[in-house]
């Protein structure tokens, strides 16, 4: 059985996964008797307050840094709006105080999650230069490339840890470094890296990172944005002082609970569960490439620059929509491009910017597996779309 509780094979890792069950045990007491403000000063808020703090320490040791550095928002995308808008906005304020003289200049990648890509359009059309550097035909960002388009008055580099479509695993420490040498604050969209790649914030050379609970087996609607301290950042969200005066609003309690217990779970497991993608992506890889021979696969050709649980494949001649709409009809959740795109059926940005042309973009299909997935998932998967490759070809070839 599936984890939505009946018996779809559910390859779709990357856009979100299901809620691990000791996770919602831990979340329960916190849905129902330990309702309190962690604001208030009785035992009720006491109660939430410390599962706050407990959670914040958790957290912190996953990511090697201080309790203090992290600030719980309502998932990525608040998260990555935060760390671009509030460092590019801190900075044109000085600027407006006359430190600087220039308009301060943004660089990112131009494979960013749109949560990231968005924001930074935001900021060009309030007058910020944009620098979007392109990655290589396999989905990597080349650090010469940032460090080459970097200028003195550049505010924020902001480039993903992994790409969400590609897999492609970015090569963020050397970018750190090239930052970090030149004074320049680092975001990194981490969303796709829990669980499967190692978080260490001084590792990667980070001054910020962004995680979203639902992607690593907890809730939706809780995420974190760590910011080393000292970084000049303008808060966006005003109220009642929560989260260190940082972001306000009453804390989501039984989302941060479980963020944290998810995340613990996760990089506990981290290497079991690499090696169980890994080996299960590799099964559908070889088994696609037997039973459809002209399959191409989109992203790094080394399996060690890709996510272990990603498979992004083009089948040339069939709409990647046709086929997921015939998994779907047979069990099997896929998908074509990022999730946030899917029900418009513009080529995804991500396979558009590696140079693949949009005949092929629209050709491509996303598989991620998970803790869930078998072997026996998978063999059936291969099958199925085996089969409705040769019905889809065959019609075509009647038609
Ligand atoms: C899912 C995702 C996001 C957005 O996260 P939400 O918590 O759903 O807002 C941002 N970046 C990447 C790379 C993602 O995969």
């Amino acid at each position: 059985m599936g984890p939505s509780g009946d018996d779809t094979i559910y390859l779709d890792h990357a856009a979100t996964t299901p809620l691990d069950p000791e996770v919602l045990a831990a979340m329960v007491p916190y849905l129902t008797r330990s309702f309190g403000n962690p604001s208030s000063i009785y035992r009720l808020g006491q109660e939430a307050r410390a599962a706050v703090d407990d959670a914040r320490s958790t957290v912190a040791r996953v990511l090697g840094c201080s309790p203090a550095e992290i600030v719980f928002t309502s998932g990525a995308t608040e998260s990555d709006n935060l760390a671009v808008k509030g460092i590019a906005w801190r900075r044109r304020l000085e600027r407006e105080r006359g430190r600087n003289a220039a308009m301060p200049h943004v660089v990112t990648s131009a494979i960013e999650h749109h949560a990231v890509l968005h924001a930074v359009t935001s900021l060009e059309h309030q007058g910020f230069p944009v620098t979007y550097v392109r990655p290589d035909p396999e989905g990597i960002v080349s650090p010469e490339q940032i460090e080459a388009v970097i200028r003195p008055e550049t505010c924020l580099v902001s480039v993903m840890y992994a790409n969400n479509e590609s897999g492609a695993i970015q090569p963020v420490a050397e970018i750190g470094r090239i930052a970090r040498e030149r004074g320049i604050p680092f975001h990194v969209d981490a969303v796709q890296g829990a669980g499967l790649l190692p978080l260490g914030v001084d590792d990667l050379g980070c001054d910020l990172l962004a995680l979203s609970a639902h992607k690593f087996y907890g809730p939706k609607g809780v995420g974190l944005l760590y910011v080393r301290r000292g970084t000049p950042i303008r808060w966006q969200q005003d109220g009642g002082g929560q989260e260190g005066g940082r972001r306000g609003g009453t804390e989501n309690v039984v989302g941060i609970v479980g963020l944290a217990a998810a995340l613990a779970k996760a990089e506990a497991q981290r290497p079991g569960y690499v090696d169980h993608c890994a080996a299960l992506r590799d099964r559908l890889e070889a088994g696609i490439k037997a039973t459809i021979p002209d399959a191409v696969i989109n992203g790094p050709s080394d399996p060690a620059r890709r996510l272990p649980n990603n498979l992004n494949v083009a089948l040339p001649g069939i709409q990647g929509e046709t086929v997921l709409l015939n998994l779907d009809m047979q069990g099997v959740a896929a998908s074509a491009g990022s999730a946030c795109t899917t029900g418009n059926s513009e080529p995804s940005h991500v396979l558009l910017a590696m140079g693949l042309g949009e005949e092929r973009c629209r050709e491509s299909l996303r598989f991620t597996v998970g803790r869930s997935t078998t072997a026996d998932q998978i063999d059936e998967t291969i099958e199925i779309l085996a089969e409705t490759v040769a019905r889809v070809r065959g019609l075509a070839g009647v038609a």
